[in-house]
């Protein structure tokens, strides 16, 4: 019985590893801001508008339009999580239709598809 426990949050812990490890990777190619910069801008320096606050309370959606109505993804709305990936949506109306049958509108949320024109 405890075996079963331990299998289950083995798995859940390489997943977790795994996702890090692709959010990473992702991350790499961006690491390259101007290194040799002349000593004239430092007021630009303060604001990075897409440096990453410190994680945690909303992760970015992987997709940018809602896979069932079509709409842009409003980020105000709970975001809902397929095979690891967080999926955003546009609507109210969207996020009680991904719960009842994920595995049909999932794989166009990863995709950033839409399935209904
Ligand atoms: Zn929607």
């Amino acid at each position: 019985m405890t075996r079963h426990l331990f299998t289950f949050f083995g798995m859940f812990l390489v997943g977790a590893l795994i996702a890090l490890a692709a959010r990473t990777a992702r991350h790499q190619p961006h690491a390259e801001p101007s290194a040799a910069h002349p000593s004239g801008a430092h007021s630009q320096h303060a604001t990075t508008p897409s440096a990453q606050p410190s994680v945690a309370a909303a992760p970015t959606p992987v997709n940018t339009v809602c896979a069932i109505c079509g709409m842009k993804v409003d980020p105000s709305l709970p975001t809902a999580t397929y095979q690891g990936k967080t999926i955003g949506f546009g609507c109210r109306m969207c996020p009680p239709k991904f719960k009842a049958d994920p595995d049909k509108y999932g794989p166009a949320y990863l995709r950033n598809a839409v399935l209904k024109p």
